[in-house]
């Protein structure tokens, strides 16, 4: 397969294993918790206050419970493939723990106990912002030095070198988190080892104001005017970007990790995707904070956004280009590029959501109508991982969590 297709039989239809390329397992445990007024979550700050709570708790067998369920819950979803944007890396307080990676280790167990692969993508965090301090949690995402951070994303090299499953990338979490000097350090060790470099852009306008603030330039514009837009960079969320932005980001052939159902919970407001695809920006996708267990719909929301923005249909890209998204970009942002055509998710053609799609509208049928109820089975590098819908430890993989929740006081 060259490229990315759905196939059709009697009974089934069978597309490749699809990737989210942007993850933060953790916050899956704030599904539900942070959906009325009362709590405070009103806008993205105060939810990312919420959030903060929440990361002040966890230990790593915690982290290790959530991100398990979080990525059965992709894998019965149709993904195969998780980037995760890592950066709960120390104890409470901010002290290392005796394995620096520990945490990270505990997100890449979740993932080859579920049996998906994953993308470690080790996230340097060093400042609250701009001439602002380190707020008590963010102390656990924190290093001191680019040279802690290279350390770590070295010894996730060579501890998972041999695993076929297991990939690493670098990451700087943001304009915000980490002065300019240290992004150009990752960003040239990225080019460097060839890996892919994530940062989170342009989530909010906030972010925008404090960039100019500091640097008199919005955040794409300083990564563009100091040469960190490549073909490697990841940017995740691009959601306010100006004109010449968009240009920048294009002519560097950068790709854009769209997190639309995380994007709307957090009302981040809606990214100008026409015009980023028209100047050759690529694109690919990802889960965020988990608050929606549909994969498809992670996908679909790419093109349906855009029909919503400019009240248009037909708008970014059709079913195939979608598709291609979801998997060979997708795969390629997480650093293993050709994986996805080792992985194959079937689909039940008698499931409700695809009755009736004939083969001619198979592509079109999975991308904008599938739901998750329709996965039949999934499989990595030839590995059956679902069966019937069904992730086999899924009984015991929701006992621990509610445990964990239950430990953490976040249920009762
Ligand atoms: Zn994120």
């Amino acid at each position: 397969m060259n490229t990315p297709q759905v196939q059709t039989s009697d009974t089934h239809f069978t597309m490749p294993g699809m990737a989210t390329a942007h993850s933060h397992a953790f916050q899956r445990a704030l599904r539900g918790r942070t959906q009325r007024r009362a709590t405070a979550a009103n806008s993205f700050w105060s939810w990312r206050g919420l959030m903060y709570t929440l990361a002040e708790t966890l230990n790593p067998d915690d982290i290790y419970a959530i991100a398990r369920l979080a990525y059965a819950e992709l894998a019965m979803s149709g993904v195969t493939m998780v980037g995760e944007f890592h950066y709960l890396h120390h104890d409470v307080g901010g002290q290392p723990y005796a394995n620096r990676i520990e945490t990270a280790d505990a997100c890449i167990r979740a993932a080859l106990d579920v049996g998906i692969r994953i993308c470690l993508i080790r996230s340097a965090y060093m400042r609250g912002g701009y001439q602002q301090d380190l707020a008590p949690a963010q102390a656990r995402f924190s290093d001191p030095s680019v040279d802690l951070v290279l350390q770590d994303v070295a010894q996730l090299q060579t501890k998972y070198a041999d695993n076929p499953l297991v990939s690493v990338a670098v990451s700087a979490h943001s304009v915000r988190a980490v002065p300019l000097p240290q992004i150009q350090e990752l960003a040239a060790y990225a080019t460097a080892h060839q890996l892919p470099f994530h940062m989170h852009v342009c989530e909010q306008r906030r972010e925008l104001a404090e960039a100019i603030e500091e640097y008199g330039v919005t955040p794409v514009q300083l990564l563009s005017d100091h040469g960190i837009l490549n073909e490697r960079f990841v940017g995740v969320h691009a959601t306010h970007l100006n004109a010449p932005e968009i240009q920048a980001l294009g002519a560097a052939k950068a790709m854009v990790c769209l997190c639309r159902t995380t994007e709307r919970d957090l009302g981040d407001g809606l990214p100008q995707t026409t015009a980023m695809i028209d100047a050759g920006t690529r694109f690919c996708v990802g889960i965020d904070s988990h608050v929606e267990p549909n994969a498809f719909e992670e996908i679909r929301a790419v093109e349906l956004d855009e029909r919503a923005r400019t009240e248009a249909r037909h708008t970014v890209a059709e079913a195939p280009q979608l598709l291609q998204m979801a998997t060979e970009q997708g795969f390629i942002a997480c650093a293993a590029s050709d994986a996805w055509r080792e992985d194959r998710v079937t689909l039940r053609r008698n499931a409700i959501a695809l009755a009736g799609i004939d083969a001619q509208y198979a592509t079109d049928g999975v991308i904008f109508s599938a739901a998750p109820q329709a996965v039949d089975t999934v499989s990595v590098a030839g590995k059956t991982i679902v069966e019937d819908g069904q992730h086999p430890d899924l009984p015991e993989i929701i006992a621990a969590y509610r445990t964990v929740l239950q430990r953490a006081k976040i249920i009762e």
